[in-house]
């Protein structure tokens, strides 16, 4: 997947010693690579959306009419966006993660447990637990940014309209009704 410039250094971080805030690194001519501070701002901001879903009052969470396309089976129908989006983050990320990383990443992005906790829970040290946090951020950063065909970055896309321009025109564009003829009167 190609990354913009733009996307990439509006997510970059000034201080990173390795892309110094450009946001993409050249790998070999021609070819860029988004830097890890970019992933890890990709997933920070997917994570800050997810806490904010997860804590926010249940009814202020709102239901959509939503186009599904599936073949010959493509329907409009009511979808909720902040659950979906729940269910989403923590599925992709389940599936991306080893047995190891998916304890740091239950303990201490779902459940909120801080370093200390985790590293006494897990037996680890402190260098490693932020080694893994870190990879687990780019990891899912990539992931997250780079999911078909709905990616969870950027977010504002994930809870916009989903629907093509085209399929738009076609489902809003109602059919014009038959003229309604009066009846003829019958003659003798
Ligand atoms: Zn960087």
């Amino acid at each position: 997947m190609k990354w913009s410039t733009s996307e990439a250094v509006m997510l970059a971080r000034n201080s990173c010693a390795s892309c110094h805030g450009e946001g993409l690194r050249l790998i070999r001519k021609n070819t860029y690579r988004p830097c890890n501070c970019v992933l890890r701002g990709v997933f920070r901001a997917c994570y800050a959306r997810f806490r904010h879903c997860v804590t926010k009052e249940k009814h202020m969470s709102r239901i959509s009419l939503e186009y599904h396309r599936g073949g010959r089976d493509s329907r409009v129908c009511y979808v909720r966006r902040d659950e979906d989006y729940i269910a989403d983050f923590c599925l992709v990320s389940r599936r991306h993660l080893d047995d190891f990383e998916n304890k740091i990443f239950r303990y201490h992005f779902l459940l909120g447990a801080d370093w200390r906790l985790c590293c006494r829970q897990l037996r680890i040290d402190r260098g490693a637990f932020f080694h893994a946090v870190y990879r687990i951020e780019q990891r899912l950063g990539r992931v997250f940014k780079e999911l078909q065909p709905y990616p969870l970055y950027p977010v504002e896309d994930y809870f916009g309209n989903r629907i093509p321009r085209e399929v738009e025109s076609r489902v809003l564009t109602l059919p014009a009704p038959a003229a309604v003829r009066p009846p003829l009167r019958r003659t003798a």
